[in-house]
């Protein structure tokens, strides 16, 4: 494994440098743990830059302020879970070498929803790279086509993005493996049909942490979908609710930090804690209440309340 010893902006990030280029890496994690990044402005947009933090042992907050990425390391090379948007992803590049490792070196991408604010940055991360992007469908084929299809409730709404040139296809439940990790892929869908939550193991010492990256559980859409007229997807909505809210969950992790005060969390002055065992169930509770709150605000605003017949209209 490679670690820079180039330019750096921060002094703070200089001298963990320092000692990531001569220390281990339990030495390297301590000394990250020390780093205090400036806060990030309220209400921050997606390409909002903020310096990298340590999340706990292999794995590393590498996103804006307003958009997650998230970095798995280890001596086989690392992965890289979402790519934020087209114009943040040199800076996750630069994150990723500011903590001392270097973005050739990431050998997977993988994602949480084919939207433009997750994914938008991969195409431009895998040619810098040279990582293998992995993904579920239908998820696998948007990346590849830049853009999503009907089956996204928010199809009509969303922007595209720089396709992917290949994919490599995950199913729900496989395990994609590098060195000493083991990633675990668990079909989510409802905020798009390909929403993907990721769960690994990190260990410092003997003390190994559950780690769940939930995707985004806000049922969202365009102006012509609904969801009550979507049942398939309402049933499926609701199983990846209860995905998430059984799966073995230590440390909460979410494509947009603030739907998990992620950033407030990593702030050892905030007094919030990192570690939260019931954080996968309340986070999936909400994302219950939301999509019932949406069910009934689509049945009321039906004309007449009568029910309604009418399909979604297929998208181009
Ligand atoms: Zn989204």
């Amino acid at each position: 494994m490679r670690f820079r010893t180039g330019v750096l902006a921060a002094s703070l990030i200089s001298s963990l440098l320092a000692a990531c280029a001569s220390a281990p890496h339990a030495d390297r994690t301590r000394t990250a743990k020390a780093a205090a990044p400036a806060p990030c402005p309220v209400d921050p947009s997606w390409d909002e830059p903020t310096a990298p933090r340590h999340i706990y042992a292999n794995t590393w907050y590498v996103g804006t302020c307003a958009i997650s990425a998230i970095l798995i390391t280890s001596d086989a090379g690392h992965i890289l879970i979402d790519g934020v948007t087209d114009k943040a992803a040199p800076r996750i590049e630069a994150n990723i070498r500011a903590l001392g490792f270097e973005p050739e070196d990431v050998r997977y991408i993988v994602s949480s929803h084919e939207h433009l604010d997750h994914v938008g940055g991969i195409a431009r991360l895998q040619r810098d790279t040279g990582a293998s992007v992995v993904a579920r469908e239908p998820a696998a084929s948007a990346l590849e086509r830049g853009h999503s299809d009907r089956s996204d409730p928010q199809f009509l709404s969303v922007a595209k993005f720089a396709p992917v040139a290949s994919v490599r296809r995950i199913g729900d439940g496989e395990i994609l493996r590098l060195g000493p990790i083991a990633l675990t892929a668990h079909a989510t869908p409802g905020h798009t049909a390909g929403g993907t939550s990721w769960t690994w193991s990190s260990c410092e010492g003997a003390t190994c942490r559950a780690m769940v990256y939930a995707d985004s559980v806000t049922p969202f859409s365009d102006e012509v979908y609904r969801y009550s007229e979507n049942a398939e997807m309402v049933a499926a909505f609701r199983k990846s609710l209860a995905t998430i809210a059984a799966l073995p969950c230590d440390i909460l992790l979410t494509p947009h930090p603030s739907a998990s005060q992620l950033l407030e969390r990593l702030d050892p002055t905030s007094g919030i804690g990192l570690v939260d065992t019931h954080a996968c169930r309340a986070y999936a509770a909400t994302g219950s209440e939301k999509l019932d709150t949406r069910l009934s605000k689509e049945r009321a605003d039906r004309p007449g309340n009568v029910p309604s017949q009418k399909q979604p209209t297929p998208g181009p």
